[in-house]
């Protein structure tokens, strides 16, 4: 799923992001309850009018925004209160407001007000974190159960840290609930790909395999392929869309940077062969050009290429699943896009 943080996925419209070969999108309840707000959003006809697209959108819960972005977070039992990170006007938002937001933005899938520790955070306070998003999840399923369930489905959030132990607690005390999907939280904050890993290698067996595995926030092509290979089925992750923006294109070969100067004589398209707008119709070092030049189309061409790279990625996976085969694809495509993508270590230029 491409990121639409506040009601648009940036700098593409609805026609050129299922022309890449999106699906479903995500939304971002924390900035939309923030701006324009809820109210307004019902008014303007839902986030799927906002954003043009008749396509599935899941909206997350807010949860993890209000702990990275909010200002004088406080949290207990009943809600998170903070200050908005734009206007500092206070805001509460507890799991029953969390599903009456999501139900006014008008999403396909909402997901559960849950709380993410920190990534350094003690096991102590993990636990904790991980209990009260169970509990959570609970109050979520009763607000949602008051709702139209056949219209919008809620998915609960695994917890946990990286100790197995919490892991298993919290994904029973889902399933236990019976939601429509769960998602793994809590990961991609810095734990690092063999950790990351080693958190999803008990997923199968500890979530039913008939209902969406959907890990939140991960997107790197090493990290998609991991989670798969453990039975995950959906991703959202800001990198096509965010590192598009700052000129940086993902390919089957591994990264192309291109504000480097290699680039300046170039004639041939980002990636060779790849059907995309941008690769149909524009040269790398017409990009470069664009990029250096500060042009508007430039962040948009480059989005255009990433959605459609990501989209044909996971579209080979379904492939690879579908013939069996893919473990040794995993390891080819791997190979392909080392070093840069090999090590997940490739510093962004320019953020
Ligand atoms: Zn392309």
């Amino acid at each position: 799923m491409p990121v639409g943080t506040a009601a648009t996925v940036k700098g593409v419209t609805a026609e050129q992001l299922r022309a890449a070969g999106a699906r479903m999108v995500l939304a971002n309840t924390y900035h939309l309850l923030l701006r324009p707000g809820p109210e307004t959003v019902r008014e303007l006809g839902g986030v799927h009018a906002m954003m043009a697209w008749d396509g599935p959108i899941l909206t997350d819960s807010g949860g993890y925004q209000v702990f990275s972005l909010a200002h004088r977070c406080r949290i207990d039992d009943q809600a998170v209160r903070f200050a908005s990170h734009i206007d500092g006007s206070p805001v509460e938002l507890s799991p029953e407001r969390a599903v009456e937001i999501q139900q006014a933005l008008g999403s396909d899938v909402m997901m559960q007000l849950d709380e993410c520790a920190p990534g350094k955070a003690e096991r102590d306070q993990v636990a904790t974190a991980m209990r009260r998003s169970l509990a959570w999840a609970g109050r979520c399923r009763t607000a949602w159960q008051a709702g139209d369930t056949q219209r919008q489905a809620l998915f609960g959030i695994q917890q946990g840290g990286v100790h197995a132990d919490l892991r298993a607690e919290s994904a029973a005390g889902l399933v236990e609930l019976d939601l429509p999907g769960y998602a793994v939280g809590g990961l991609s904050v810095g734990e690092g790909h063999d950790v990351m890993v080693g958190v999803l290698e008990p997923i199968d067996s500890q979530l039913p395999r008939a209902k969406p595995r959907y890990l939140m926030g991960v997107g790197e092509p090493r990290d998609i392929l991991a989670a798969v290979a453990a039975g995950i089925d959906m991703f959202d992750c800001v990198l096509p869309t965010r590192n598009g923006r700052n000129a940086q294109a993902f390919t089957w070969g591994g990264r192309v940077r291109l504000r480097n100067a290699r680039w300046t004589p170039s004639r041939e398209p980002i990636e060779p062969g790849c059907s995309c707008y941008t690769c149909r119709h524009y040269s790398a070092g017409t990009l470069r050009h664009l990029f250096m030049a500060d042009e508007m189309l430039a962040p948009t061409l480059v989005t255009i290429h990433n959605l459609h790279f990501f989209a044909r990625f996971t579209a080979a996976i379904r492939e690879a699943i579908a013939s069996g085969d893919l473990p040794s694809r995993s390891r080819q495509w791997l190979a392909a896009m080392a070093p840069a993508d090999a090590d997940g270590q490739d510093p962004l230029e320019g953020e």
